[in-house]
């Protein structure tokens, strides 16, 4: 998945959140806006999303399902490191 974090107010969206009902978001001071475009027939896509920034440009972060997977892995493996021998 795809995160849209304002470096201003810290405020992040998830760009699969992003859809045809859901086509309009902005961060907390204003400084981003997402928008969803509907693709024209006969393109296969489901659209595009456009983001916007009047300031500071986003940090945009792809974080894969196997990249999460892993960090909750790692997470947990921690914590019990953590407990043993305690
Ligand atoms: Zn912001």
């Amino acid at each position: 998945m795809t995160t849209i974090e304002c470096v201003e107010c810290g405020t992040k969206m998830i760009a699969s959140d992003i859809n045809h009902d859901h086509n309009n978001l902005g961060c907390e001071c204003g400084n981003i806006q997402v928008k969803f475009i509907d693709s024209v027939a006969p393109s296969k896509l489901r659209g595009l999303i456009t983001i916007n920034y009047k300031t500071s440009y986003p940090n945009i972060v792809e974080i894969s399902q196997f990249e999460e997977f892993r960090k909750k892995k790692e997470e947990s493996k921690k914590t019990k490191k953590l407990g043993f021998g305690e």
